[in-house]
């Protein structure tokens, strides 16, 4: 028989670690929450087109990475590989452009790419994202990446760095487009560097080919390449940050592998997880609503990558409460007492207390050796007798200490001895 096994490139989330994964993106989320942004969700599947045409067919996320395929109406549908052009394209389906702007948005799920697997790198892999879209200002620019700083922070996260850098505008990035791609063609690069120094030459940059690397060091940048107001909205950016007391480090060749950037683009990196060392990244895209079929108007967000943020947790030796161990354990002693544990386990539950009990008909010897294994603080030991007399028994597990306590009584008793 065939033992069938997680496809290449995707794991199992397991209990007791999958609490980490819930609380990382509960922590992540709870600051936009507090700063307007409401919950969107959009389909795992989009239009094949959207992602070409909004993400842009030079990249590597749609030239290569796509999960892509025919339905059984022969519409071309594509498993999203992020989650911007998703949010934009229910942005303008839903006309938000005519109500409050900026439309504040954030989401959470799974995002699919065909991409060489490694550690930190998944076919399958889960962000949490925030939009906030329909305003061109610096202070949102800001905003969003306070928020993000906050949830690292609020992790316990120290060891990650915010990188910033400008990809400019229309009134300036097309004219040093060209002088960058000037420059890459008089260097000595393979075929495949040379035509994509013809169709998207901003990437070549971000080449980490040493022997590339090497022959860049006169490379032309955008921020000495920026008009007017393209450095009046970058230096808007980093006043505002520097308020809010967030350090960065200029990387003016951050490029970022999506091409709807323009302006402030960032990366968070966490300096303990080796090479796939973005925990999350984002800026601005002044052209992707109108790519998408909609009104011209600017947006800015991020996405945080939840996988990589618990490796990073994990690098830090960070560990997160919030599992789902249960504070009660009930153990029946007989065949009368089994009805009522799962009775008195339904009260607990729904009194707001976590219990557990054994099934499958277990001795008693079975049920106590489940009642240390659960991690549970108190056992409620349910004898045929004491119950025909209206006891049962609570048992500290760690102290052993045995007290009776009236049937009645118990939920009151527990919930007083737990609060
Ligand atoms: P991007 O949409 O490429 O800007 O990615 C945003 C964040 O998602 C990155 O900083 C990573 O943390 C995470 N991420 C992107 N691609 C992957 C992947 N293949 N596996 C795991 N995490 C990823």
């Amino acid at each position: 028989m065939t033992v069938f096994r997680a496809p290449k490139g995707t794991y199992d989330v397991l209990p007791p670690e999958s609490a980490t994964w819930r609380a990382v993106q509960a922590k992540l989320t709870a600051p936009l929450g507090t700063a307007g942004y409401g919950y969107i969700e959009t389909p795992v599947f989009e239009d094949t087109a959207l992602f070409r045409r909004g993400v842009g067919e030079s990249t590597d996320v749609v030239a290569k990475e796509m999960y892509t395929f025919d339905d059984k109406g022969g519409r071309s549908l594509t498993l999203r590989p992020e989650g911007t052009a998703g949010v934009v394209r229910a942005f303008v389906e839903h006309s938000f452009h005519s109500g409050q702007l900026p439309a504040k948005l954030w989401y959470a799920g799974p995002y699919f790419r065909y991409e060489r697997p490694q550690s930190g790198r998944f076919r399958h892999f889960t962000q949490v994202g925030a939009e906030a879209i329909g305003v061109d200002d610096p202070a949102l620019d800001a905003e969003l990446i306070a928020l993000a700083w906050d949830g690292f922070r609020s992790l316990g996260l120290t060891g990650f760095r915010l990188l910033l850098n400008t990809l400019g505008d229309e009134t300036c990035r097309p004219a040093y487009r060209e002088a960058l791609q000037q420059f890459l063609r008089g260097l000595d690069l393979d075929d495949d560097t040379r035509s994509r120094v013809e169709i998207n030459p901003l990437r070549v940059l971000d080449d980490k080919r040493p022997q590339v690397q090497a022959q860049l060091a006169d490379a032309p940048l955008m921020v000495d390449h920026l008009s007017e107001s393209a450095a009046a909205h970058y230096d808007a950016v980093r006043a505002h940050l520097i308020d809010l007391g967030i350090g960065w480090e200029e990387a003016p060749r951050l490029v970022r592998g999506l091409d709807y950037y323009t302006k402030t683009t960032f990366e968070f990196l966490h300096d303990g997880l080796g090479a796939q060392s973005a925990i999350g990244g984002g800026g601005r895209y002044d052209g992707l609503s109108a790519a998408v079929g909609g009104p011209d108007l600017s947006g800015v967000g991020w996405a945080i990558g939840v996988d990589r943020t618990v490796l990073a947790l994990r690098a830090e030796g960070i560990a997160l409460t919030g599992d789902a161990r249960c504070e009660v354990y009930v153990v029946p002693l007989g065949q009368d007492a089994r009805r009522t544990a799962l009775v008195l386990a339904t009260e607990l539950r729904r009194a707001g207390v976590s219990t557990d009990l054994p099934f499958g008909g277990r001795g008693l010897k079975g049920a106590m050796k489940a009642a240390d294994r659960s991690g549970a603080s108190y056992a409620v030991i349910l004898g045929d007798r004491d119950l025909a007399a209206g006891t049962v028994e609570i048992k500290d597990l760690r102290s052993g200490k045995q007290t009776t306590v009236p049937r009645q009584e118990i939920v009151k008793e527990l919930k007083g001895i737990l609060s």
